[in-house]
C-alpha cells in the first residue's frame, strides 16, 4: 500500500522505534504515547483492519503482544496494560493498516476507560438476538 505510514515503517522508508520483528510482525513504539513504552504490533503485510486480518496472524499478534505486556510489568513501565485495537473510524481508528495498542497503565495516570449505560426495559433481549453466534 503506497500511501500507508505503516508499509512504510515496514520497508523501512520512515524509520521508527522497533523494538520487535520477525519475518510477519513488527512492533514499534508509538510516536504519540499515552505512557512512555505504549507499544503498536502490526503485520508486515497490509491489512485494512482486525477484521480482515487471517485468524493465524491475529493469534501471533496477540501472542507478541502479551510478551511486549509482561516486558512492560517486569520492567516497572506498567502496573498495568490496556491492550486495544480500534476498527474503522467510528471505534477511533486512524491508521488504516491492523494494529494492536499495548498501553501500559500507571495507577492515578489520570487516564479512563468508557463510561457505561444501563440497557432500557427490553432492550437487552434484542441485542441479544442479534449477537448470538452458531454454537
Ligand atoms: P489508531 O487511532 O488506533 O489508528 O492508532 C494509530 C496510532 O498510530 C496512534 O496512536 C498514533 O500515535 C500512531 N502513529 C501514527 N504515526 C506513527 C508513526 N509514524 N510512528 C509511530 N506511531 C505512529
Ligand atoms: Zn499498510
Amino acid at each position: 500500500m503506497p500511501d500507508c505510514i505503516f508499509c512504510k515503517i515496514v520497508s523501512g522508508e520512515i524509520p521508527a522505534n522497533k523494538i520487535y520483528e520477525d519475518n510477519e510482525l513488527l512492533a514499534f513504539l508509538d510516536i504519540k504515547p499515552v505512557n512512555p513504552g505504549h507499544t503498536l504490533v502490526i503485520t508486515k503485510k497490509h491489512f485494512t483492519d482486525f477484521m480482515q486480518t487471517p485468524e493465524g496472524l491475529l493469534c501471533q499478534m496477540t501472542n507478541l503482544a502479551k510478551k511486549i505486556g509482561q516486558k512492560i510489568i517486569n520492567s516497572g513501565l506498567g502496573q498495568g496494560i490496556n491492550i486495544t485495537n480500534n476498527i474503522k473510524p467510528a471505534a477511533g481508528q486512524a491508521v488504516d493498516h491492523v494494529h494492536m495498542h499495548v498501553i501500559p497503565r500507571l495507577e492515578g495516570d489520570g487516564y479512563e476507560l468508557w463510561h457505561g449505560r444501563e440497557y432500557a426495559p427490553g432492550e437487552v433481549e434484542k441485542v441479544v438476538e442479534k449477537l448470538k453466534l452458531e454454537l
